[in-house]
């Protein structure tokens, strides 16, 4: 678990409706969603970021991947979505709980999101 807001939701502190649960990970609605469908997949585990992860998290990594990939076809993404990892400040992480994005629902254009 880690001190940041999403350790506090996996813990309960923070009361979150989760779109997913198992041992390993939560899914939960992004609260400033950059598309109609915007999920973050979270580990219960805090790794802070990417990087951080080592190979003792190698199942995990995947898990986390086939995890996002049923959120997206349960969302109705599942033909055209976008798996997105921040890491580090310098990308735009703001969170230091490692988490993916699933991000889709939109078109997508030029490699680039729209709208
Ligand atoms: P990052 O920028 O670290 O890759 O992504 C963090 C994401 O967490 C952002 O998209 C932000 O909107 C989302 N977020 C931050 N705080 C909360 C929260 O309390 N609840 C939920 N559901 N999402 C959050």
């Amino acid at each position: 678990m880690s001190d940041t807001i999403f350790g506090k939701i996996i813990s309960g502190d923070i009361p979150s409706e989760f779109l997913y649960e198992d041992e390993y990970c939560i899914a939960i609605n992004d609260i400033n969603p950059q598309a109609p469908v915007h999920v973050l997949v979270i580990p219960k585990q805090g790794i802070p970021r990417l990087v951080d992860a080592g190979a003792d998290d190698q199942a995990l990594l995947g898990h986390l991947m086939l995890v996002a990939g049923n959120i997206a076809r349960e969302q109705g993404v599942g033909d055209a979505f976008r798996l997105v990892v921040n890491n580090g400040a310098g990308a735009g992480q703001t969170v230091f709980h490692l988490h993916l994005h699933v991000i889709g629902g939109a078109e997508f254009a030029e490699g680039r999101m729209a709208g």
